[in-house]
């Protein structure tokens, strides 16, 4: 269940890394990021270091990510400081 849901969070966001028009930043400091997703639009924040934000999927079973930051975090590379994403789980390998 867990790798099922890690799959489909992956194939997610590795759509909106092919897909930098979705991503507007709206703030310089702190990196602010209007994310227009498949379901709505979501603001991104970068926050004491870490990425956080307002979709339902981050805040799901408390691992703090979703599709959203994982794009932020590769387009917005260089804005950010290292480990600005946490992936709650085992990076997957491959
Ligand atoms: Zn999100």
């Amino acid at each position: 269940m867990l790798q099922s849901h890690l799959h489909s969070l992956i194939a997610k966001a590795h759509r909106y890394q092919a897909e930098p028009e979705r991503f507007e930043r709206t703030g310089q400091d702190p990196l602010q990021v209007m994310v227009h997703g498949a379901n709505g639009d979501h603001q991104v924040v970068l926050r004491e270091g870490r990425l956080e934000c307002d979709c339902d999927g981050f805040a799901h079973r408390g691992e703090r990510i979703c599709a959203h930051v994982l794009g932020v975090e590769h387009h917005f590379r260089e804005h950010l400081p290292p480990n600005a994403v946490i992936w709650p789980f085992a990076a997957p390998a491959g």
